[in-house]
């Protein structure tokens, strides 16, 4: 089985990645299993960041790495808190969903969209890393509901499915959303012979 690195310190985001990566025989070590330093986010783009962090744990682990960055865009509050979504609050995801919801009382307009773009990364030298990306159309409900997921989960609402992704089981989430949409597209391509 080729060893990869899931390069993110985010426990949800492990959950949600970790079993469809390995149905690919590929046998994923989270980051935390090293003891290393989570990478400098300081890109202004989803697509930077995931690269950043991909080449981060490559350089560390000297094993091929795959990243995630995502995020949420709110259109009322033009695309915050987009790249600075995991920091919105800097208080946790409880902090986060808080503020959002404050900053967005009294407003109607409440269009959203998660963002992700995934990175697999060879080496930490590689030119041509593989990139994927997926997003997930929604509104922020008035008010947090759910248990599963993490992040901004409780207080997303998918009109479509008329339900918070919190609401949603994993494989009903994956189906749906932004990580899984990515996901699939990186399957497409390592299923390629
Ligand atoms: P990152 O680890 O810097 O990519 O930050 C991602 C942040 O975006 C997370 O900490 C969450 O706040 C938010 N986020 C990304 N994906 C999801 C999701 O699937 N559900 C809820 N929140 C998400």
């Amino acid at each position: 089985m080729n060893k990869v690195v899931l390069a993110t310190g985010n426990a949800g985001k492990v959950v949600e990645m970790q079993s469809i990566l390995e149905e690919f025989g590929l046998e994923v070590v989270p980051q935390s299993q090293f003891d290393i330093p989570e990478a400098v986010e300081d890109g202004l783009s989803f697509v930077e960041n995931a690269i950043k962090k991909a080449r981060h744990a490559c350089e560390l682990t000297k094993l091929p790495a795959i990243a995630d960055d995502s995020g949420l865009e709110v259109d009322a509050l033009n695309g915050e808190p987009g790249i600075y979504s995991a920091r919105y609050a800097d208080g946790g995801d409880a902090a986060n969903n808080e503020k959002l919801l404050r900053n967005l009382e009294g407003i109607q307009e409440r269009n959203a969209r998660f963002q992700c773009v995934l990175v697999f990364m060879q080496h930490a030298l590689d030119p041509t890393p593989i990139i994927c990306q997926g997003s997930w159309e929604g509104e922020i409900a008035l008010e947090p509901k759910g248990e599963g997921g993490f992040g901004y989960d409780p207080i997303f609402f998918d009109p479509s499915l008329s339900q918070h992704s919190a609401e949603l089981s994993a494989a009903e989430k994956r189906q749906h959303s932004h990580r899984g949409k990515a996901l699939a597209a990186l399957q497409a391509i390592l299923r390629k012979p």
